[in-house]
C-alpha cells in the first residue's frame, strides 16, 4: 500500500531516515481527504510547521466506518491465535523501530527524547499484553438457581470501535485502545489529536507491515473533530467509543453517545494529590515526586498536581524537591541532555502563566522558576510554589506542565479531605513508611488508582482508569479487553 504524501523524518546520527505517510488510512488505501485540505503539524520546540497531514471531512469519516464495517466479520472470525500472533508481530516491530518513533514523538509533541523512548516501549507493551490476552477471553457456565437450565455466557466482539486519543501520549494512548480492540476481534477507526497525528500514522504503518489486514485499523485526522465525530456517532454502525482526553470533551461525547446508545469507555482528566506523611522516607518521596510531576514535562493525566506534605517533613521535602527540580534541564526535546521539553502549544504556556500568577497573587511563594523564558517554541521552566492557599485555581485545575504546588497539612484526616476535594479521581500518590497506614489511606482516597510509595502507576498489565469525573471503564489488564466485548447469555436446556 503506497501513500501519496509523506513526512520524511530527518536523518540523524542514529540513521533514523524514515518516510511517514501523512494521508488518511481508510481500508486498503492511504488517501487524501475528499476536500484535499491539509492540517499543519507544528514542532512545539520551534513553533514552526513540521509537516502537514490530510484533513478528513464528514464524508471521509463515514467512509472509514464503511472500511471498518467491511473488515469486521473477517477479523472477528480470525482465529484468536492468529490475532495474537499479529499483535505480537506489532510489538516486535514497534520495539525494533523505537528509536525513530521516539524521535518522531519528540518532534511533534515537544517532549524530551528519554520520555518519548519510554512512551514507545510502554506503547509496545499493549501489543504484547493483548497478544497474550487474545487467546484467554474466557466465558462462564453455571446452573440456573432453579436447576432448570444452564447459563452459558460468552464474550463476543462489540463491533466497530471509534478510538479518540489526545496529544500527550500519541503512541501509548493509541495502542492502549487498538491492541485490546483487535484482541477482542473488533475493527477500529483511530482519530488521533490534530496536534500529534504523525505518530498515529507511523504506528498504523508499522501495524500494516506487521501483517494486520487492511480495514482492521483505519486512521483519520481532522481539523473538525466535533462535526466529523458527531456524524460518525450518529451513523449507527459505531458500537463502541473509547475516548481519552479532557473531561470537558468527554462530557460532550457522552451526550453524543446517548442518541445512538453507544457503549463508552472514558479516560478523562485528573487532579492527582501527592501525600507525604511524616514517617515517609523523604529521599524516596522526592524521587517519586520527580517521576509523578516531571514525566512528560508534567503533561500527563496522572501528573501530581497537588503536593500535600505533613508539617514535620514539609521543609525537608520542599528543600530536596527544589534541588531536584532545579537540576532538570529545559530544552528542545531532541537534545539528549533535555530533561523537560516544550509544552504542546502557546495556549498551554499562557494557561500555566495565568495559574501561577493567580496562586502568587493569593499568597503562594515561588521557590523555583515561575517565569516563561523568552525563546522560540513553547517553554515553561520547572517551577515550585510553596504554601499555595486553598482558594488558588492551580489546586483545582489540571496544570499540565512542570509546576509543583506544595501545601502543608497537620493530620492525615485533613490530608484525605483535601485530596478528595475535587471533581476528579484518577490517581493519588501516598508516601508513608507504615504499610498499614498506607493501605488505610489508599482505601479512603476517591481515586481509581493509588501509587503507594511509587511515582508511577502505568502498566499494561494493570487496570488504568478513574472514578468521579475522571472517567468510565478501565484500560490495560484483562479488564481492558472486556471493554471491547459484549456478554452474550445463552439459556440452554440439556
Ligand atoms: P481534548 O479533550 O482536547 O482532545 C482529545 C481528543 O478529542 C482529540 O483527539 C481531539 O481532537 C478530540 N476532540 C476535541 N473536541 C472534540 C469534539 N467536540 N468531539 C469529538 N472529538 C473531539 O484533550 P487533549 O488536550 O488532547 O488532551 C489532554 C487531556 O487528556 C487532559 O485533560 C488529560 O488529563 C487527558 N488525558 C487523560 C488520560 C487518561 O487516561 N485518563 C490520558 C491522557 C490524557
Amino acid at each position: 500500500m503506497k501513500a501519496i504524501n509523506h513526512y520524511q523524518l530527518p536523518d540523524s546520527a542514529a540513521g533514523l531516515a524514515r518516510a511517514i505517510p501523512t494521508d488518511l488510512l481508510i481500508g486498503d488505501r492511504w488517501r487524501e481527504g475528499t476536500e484535499r485540505q491539509r492540517i499543519d503539524v507544528i514542532n512545539p520546540s520551534t513553533g514552526e510547521p513540521l509537516a502537514s497531514v490530510a484533513d478528513a471531512t464528514v464524508k471521509d469519516g463515514l467512509q472509514s466506518i464503511d472500511a471498518a464495517a467491511q473488515a469486521a466479520a473477517g477479523w472477528a472470525a480470525t482465529a484468536p491465535r492468529k490475532r495474537a500472533e499479529l499483535l505480537r508481530a506489532c510489538f516486535e516491530r514497534m520495539v525494533a523501530n523505537s528509536d525513530w518513533l521516539a524521535q518522531l514523538i519528540s518532534l511533534e509533541n515537544g517532549k524530551a527524547l528519554a520520555d518519548a523512548k519510554g512512551e514507545v516501549l510502554y506503547a509496545a507493551e499493549f501489543f504484547r499484553w493483548y497478544a497474550e490476552e487474545a487467546v484467554r477471553l474466557e466465558g462462564e457456565i453455571s446452573v440456573s438457581p432453579s436447576g432448570a437450565n444452564r447459563i452459558v455466557v460468552m464474550y463476543q466482539p462489540i463491533g466497530v470501535s471509534l478510538l479518540i486519543t489526545p496529544w500527550n501520549f500519541p503512541a501509548a494512548m493509541a495502542t492502549r485502545k487498538i491492541a485490546p480492540a483487535l484482541a477482542a476481534g473488533c475493527t477500529c477507526i483511530l482519530k488521533p489529536a490534530e496536534e500529534t497525528p504523525l505518530t498515529a500514522y507511523a504506528v498504523a504503518q508499522i501495524m500494516l507491515e506487521a501483517g494486520i489486514p487492511p480495514g482492521v485499523v483505519n486512521v483519520i485526522t481532522t481539523s473538525e473533530p466535533a462535526a466529523v465525530v458527531k456524524a460518525m456517532m450518529h451513523d449507527g454502525r459505531i458500537r463502541k467509543l473509547s475516548f481519552t482526553g479532557s473531561t470537558e470533551v468527554g462530557r460532550l461525547l457522552l451526550h453524543e453517545a446517548a442518541d445512538t446508545v453507544v457503549n463508552c469507555s472514558m479516560e478523562l482528566g485528573g487532579n492527582a494529590p501527592f501525600l507525604v506523611l511524616d514517617d515517609a522516607n523523604i529521599a524516596d518521596a522526592v524521587a517519586g515526586a520527580m517521576i509523578a510531576k516531571m514525566r512528560n514535562g508534567g503533561e500527563a493525566c496522572t501528573a501530581a498536581n497537588r503536593f500535600y506534605v505533613q508539617r514535620g517533613v514539609y521543609e525537608e521535602f520542599t528543600k530536596q524537591l527544589v534541588a531536584k527540580m532545579g537540576a532538570v534541564k529545559l530544552g528542545e526535546g531532541s537534545s539528549p541532555d533535555t530533561g523537560c521539553g516544550a509544552l504542546i502549544n502557546r495556549a498551554a504556556v499562557t494557561k500555566i502563566e495565568q495559574l501561577v500568577a493567580d496562586a502568587v497573587g493569593k499568597g503562594a511563594r515561588v521557590l523555583l522558576g515561575g517565569t516563561a523564558p523568552s525563546r522560540r517554541g513553547f517553554f515553561y521552566p520547572p517551577t515550585v510554589l510553596a504554601d499555595v492557599p486553598a482558594g488558588a485555581e492551580i489546586l483545582k485545575q489540571e496544570i499540565f506542565g512542570p509546576v509543583a504546588t506544595l501545601v502543608p497539612f497537620d493530620s492525615v484526616d485533613e490530608a484525605i479531605a483535601l485530596a478528595n476535594d475535587t471533581e476528579y479521581g484518577l490517581v493519588a500518590y501516598v508516601y508513608t513508611s507504615d504499610l498499614k497506614t498506607g493501605l488505610r489511606v489508599s482505601e479512603r482516597l476517591d481515586s481509581g488508582m493509588i501509587a503507594l510509595n511509587r511515582g508511577l502507576v502505568s502498566d499494561a498489565a494493570a487496570p488504568f482508569g478513574g472514578v468521579k469525573q475522571s472517567g468510565l471503564g478501565r484500560e490495560g489488564s484483562h479488564h481492558g479487553i472486556r471493554e471491547f466485548t459484549e456478554a452474550k447469555y445463552i439459556a440452554v436446556e440439556w
